[in-house]
């Protein structure tokens, strides 16, 4: 680390500044700048480098190698010539929304149950943290909680760089060992920990954290969390979805899943009347049957596969039919079993799934699948089949 000309250690909100092209080296698909010093922050302790231009040049990252940062650009820059750089501050106060408020959540989870933060990825939508041990999602609400008020009283930021003696006294998280200077950032009460990354200078303007998921892995827990302008942007869209099913059900808009289950509950009874009613008609189809007829296409809807086939096999058992055809509308065509035991099935059902765009097979006695096409059209199809 080289406070000198790492302008961002200086001041994490320089949005300007003005440097000199020490040297611009080609790289596979493009630029590596170094500068006489730099706001760009390099790629580190789970932070992605900064965005930005060089005189009107876009850096699309920032990383640092061998002690210097590399501003990766399309287009050379001359060396030895003076530049103006700007980086994308509205994406780089995003990052140090995101980076601080896991500070916070982490460090409070350490300071009640004692675990470590063993990963930390700062995605393009969310923040993802794996914690050694078992959480509850009570936990990770009081947790929440917490953070929020943390926020809320927008203590400082405090940044230092301890002596040996001093670390050797301190409780601070840290990812690794460390040797040399070591930067230590504290939110007053919530976390001290090893980072080189850049933060808000106080907690306030990290405005809300929300907890989004948590899943249970191996020996620990992975959690999602959004703060900042993206927890704004979430809390927006689940009001939005929410809003459309309030208007859609007519259901007050902290209601809508008592709602959703009524509905749920209404379509049940229906599916469940449609189906009675169909196989009610069904049974009078069959009755009306001539026992020995060579071929019995029957139409209905809401029946599934399986009962297409009991009923299609009760036909030929009962009324020694010989092609038992059955058909159930859905959506988009219809569902359709056929039973024999007197034809090879498997020419007819090729010849079906061309005539009607199908798709499906089977064995010489029962072909299944679906299609697409009117019924008039299919019964004249299999009649002359048969
Ligand atoms: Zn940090």
């Amino acid at each position: 680390m080289n406070e000198m000309n790492e302008l961002y250690y200086q001041d994490a909100y320089l949005r300007d500044f003005d440097a000199e092209v020490l040297s611009c080296t080609p790289i596979k698909d493009g630029y590596a700048i170094a500068l006489s010093q730099t706001a760009f922050y390099p790629e580190g302790g789970g932070q992605p480098g900064d965005h930005g231009t060089l005189n009107g040049v876009e850096v699309f990252d920032t990383h640092t190698k061998d002690g210097t940062v590399l501003h990766y650009t399309r287009e050379p820059l001359a060396e030895g010539s003076a530049v103006h750089g700007s980086i994308d501050w509205e994406r780089r106060f995003d990052l140090m929304q995101q980076h601080s408020g896991e500070h916070i959540f982490s460090g409070l989870i350490h300071k009640q149950f004692g675990y470590e933060n063993i990963g930390f990825h700062l995605g393009e939508e969310t923040v993802t943290l794996d914690f050694s041990g078992p959480l509850s999602e009570e936990d990770l609400l009081k947790t929440e909680l917490l953070a929020n008020e943390h926020i809320w009283g927008n203590s400082e930021t405090i940044i230092t760089y301890p002596s040996e003696e001093e670390l050797a006294s301190l409780d601070f998280r840290s990812k690794k060992e460390l040797h040399g200077t070591v930067r230590i950032v504290t939110f007053p009460g919530a976390d001290v920990c090893a980072c080189c990354g850049t933060h808000v200078t106080r907690a306030g303007e990290i405005g809300l954290i929300k907890v989004l998921s948590c899943q249970n892995r191996k020996n620990g827990t992975r959690v999602d969390i959004v703060c900042g302008k993206r927890a704004l942007n979430y809390v927006r869209d689940i009001y939005a979805e929410n809003m459309k099913i309030s208007h859609l059900l007519s259901a007050n808009v902290k209601e809508t899943s008592a709602a959703v289950e009524r509905t749920l509950h209404e379509l049940g009874v229906l599916r469940r009347e449609r189906h009675r009613a169909a196989l009610t008609a069904l049974e009078a189809e069959k009755a009306a049957l001539r026992e020995g007829q060579p071929l019995a296409v029957l139409f209905t809807e809401g029946i599934d596969t399986r009962d297409l086939r009991s009923f299609c096999n009760q036909i030929i058992e009962e009324k020694g039919i010989g092609t038992c055809a059955a058909f159930s509308q859905r959506e988009d065509g219809y569902q359709y079993v056929i039973l024999s035991h007197s034809a090879d099935l498997r020419p007819v059902g090729k010849a079906l799934n061309t005539a009607f765009s199908g798709r499906g097979g089977g064995p010489a006695e029962m072909i299944q699948g679906a299609l697409t096409g009117n019924e008039a059209n299919i019964r004249a199809f299999l009649e002359e089949q048969f």
